[in-house]
């Protein structure tokens, strides 16, 4: 499904020289004979010289779609979404213990909650539900930010009135930003001696943060999530916000179901089973729901309580059995017409990954390329200076020469990270490692653990797959051994960087 410019040269009976002014038109840089170009570019090229191309199959395929039409009269007032977000320590799970077990206590439950990702609780006063996430370090939440969609209505942000303003909280509230989603500040530890709520008001404030204290919107709520104090205040506030809001969704028979995959596990002898947080819709036994590249028909679905439940209507978390294959946290979900709709989907979208993953393959053969004739070009000047007596004959004595002669060491690595911004913050921090004598080169870098294609790319280019904040799958670990494929991962930025310099530092040859 790809050629190189000197092929395509050949089949279309086109000159060298002028197929590569025309793709210098169309953008492509350092081209030689053997640069791959993908698909839709000889395509395009074979036609404007008369060919008829002719791909096979190349249809998109179906694939289902939210709905954003859903008439008006069928939206009804939801619970809203509620995330918590803060610096470590502040009291983040202290205060998602609370609120869950408050809602046992309220008799609503009668059972133990077990975690899923999510849960509903009714207000004390208002008797209105509120579903938080308390999915861990709320992937979730981050990998739909990430996407652009926001799945949370409400961000509970919780900041301790011992410690105030830190780290976290400034990337809390820079991600709250951009994502636009609304605001309610929780200022915790209120029942501490050596709390300080009006400094934590006055930091916040420093911070961009219109807090209602000094006439802003954003209401701020002094708590204890140890006590209790002023948790059902807390609760009240996001039911206040939450109207303001206008929160709506169809939960009508006709309106497809919609919604997000919460967290997924593969529990022994259930297989499958994903939290699915409704949006639109509601969910019964029997329907067929695609997430990703998988799908469910759905076999049962059960809330936080362990209790069965028969219809999920919108803002709702349940658990759902029924999965083909582990469904991804942070996928949305959408409602098939039948199996074979779903089928459908997954087919296409299967191909549109494997044309996206092609490309990205063109590209990095192309840049090891480039980079492998640069070495030789550089490798034949040295020899031809030689040659007529211009480069010393004792280069090999000369270290800064000999270096020069053979071109720097490319030390190629990939960088898989939890979350795009880490993977922002490490492709940033160690891009300008190295000297002329041994240089890196980041080939890509993603989010999510690696992958069998990762792995592929990394055996081609004898790269370093880099990973940060995440567990390795023992499959791949197995595949990496097997390939001789080095996979590193860390937790913290600086012990990364240490060790990429490390590595790159062992590339030069001692100088002794
Ligand atoms: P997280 O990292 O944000 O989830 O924080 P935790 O909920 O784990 O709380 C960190 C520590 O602070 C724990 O030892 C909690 O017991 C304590 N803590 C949390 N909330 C309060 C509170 O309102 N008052 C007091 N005194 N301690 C709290």
């Amino acid at each position: 499904t790809f050629t190189t410019v000197s092929n395509l040269s050949n089949l279309l009976n086109v000159r060298y020289e002028k197929l590569t002014e025309r793709l210098s038109e169309m953008g492509f840089e350092e081209l030689s004979y053997n640069f791959i170009l993908d698909q839709e570019t000889a395509g395009l090229i074979a036609d404007e010289y008369g060919f008829e191309v002719n791909f096979g199959e190349e249809n998109e395929g179906f694939d289902l779609k939210p709905n954003d039409n859903i008439p008006e009269k069928l939206l009804k007032p939801r619970p809203p979404i509620v995330t918590i977000m803060g610096h470590v320590d502040h009291g983040k799970t202290t205060i998602l213990d609370y609120l869950r077990k408050s809602s046992i206590v309220a008799g609503e439950h009668g059972g133990i909650t077990q975690h899923i990702g999510a849960f509903s609780v009714k207000t004390p006063l208002s008797k209105k539900l509120i579903t938080f996430l308390d999915t861990p370090g709320h992937a979730a939440f981050l990998k739909m930010r990430e996407r652009g969609a926001v799945m949370t209505d409400i961000v509970v942000l919780v900041v301790a009135a011992d410690d105030s303003v830190m780290p976290q909280t400034k990337e809390a509230i820079k991600h709250i930003k951009k994502s636009g989603v609304s605001l309610i500040i929780a200022v915790n530890k209120c029942d501490k001696e050596n709390s300080d709520p009006e400094k934590v008001i006055a930091d916040l404030a420093a911070n961009g943060i219109d807090v209602e204290d000094y006439g802003g919107e954003t209401q701020t709520v002094r708590v204890s999530g140890l006590t209790g104090l002023n948790m059902d205040k807390l609760e009240e506030s996001i039911i206040t916000l939450s109207e303001i809001l206008d929160l709506k969704a169809s939960s009508d028979k006709k309106t497809a179901v919609e919604g997000w995959i919460i967290e997924s596990q593969f529990k022994k002898g259930m297989g499958p089973l994903a939290t699915v947080l409704i949006r639109q819709g509601s969910l019964r036994n029997g329907d067929i729901i695609v997430s990703g590249k998988t799908y469910a028909k759905v076999r049962s679905m059960k809330d936080e309580a362990g209790k069965v439940v028969k219809v999920a209507t919108p803002a709702t978390p349940i658990e759902v059995w029924g999965w083909k294959d582990l469904p991804e946290a942070g996928d949305v979900v959408l409602q098939a017409k039948d199996e074979k709709q779903a089928k459908e989907t997954i087919e296409t979208r299967t191909l549109r990954e494997e044309r996206k993953n092609q490309s990205k393959d063109i590209e990095i053969m192309n840049k090891l390329r480039l980079d492998e004739k640069k070495e030789t070009e550089k490798r034949a000047k040295i020899e031809e200076l030689k040659k007529y007596g211009l480069a010393k004959d004792d280069v090999t004595t000369d270290e800064s020469t000999e270096a020069e002669a053979t071109g720097p060491i490319i030390v190629n690595y990939i960088v898989k990270s939890d979350v795009s911004g880490s993977s922002e913050a490490i492709v940033e921090s160690i891009e300008g490692l190295g000297n002329d004598e041994v240089k890196l080169n980041i080939l890509y870098d993603g989010v999510g653990s690696p992958t069998d294609t990762d792995l592929e790319r990394a055996e081609i280019s004898g790269a370093t797959i880099l990973c940060f904040n995440m567990k390795i799958p023992k499959d791949i670990d197995n595949k990496a051994y097997k390939k001789n494929v080095k996979i590193k991962t860390h937790n913290v930025i600086y012990h990364l960087i240490e060790d990429v310099t490390e590595e790159l530092s062992s590339k030069l040859t001692p100088t002794i």
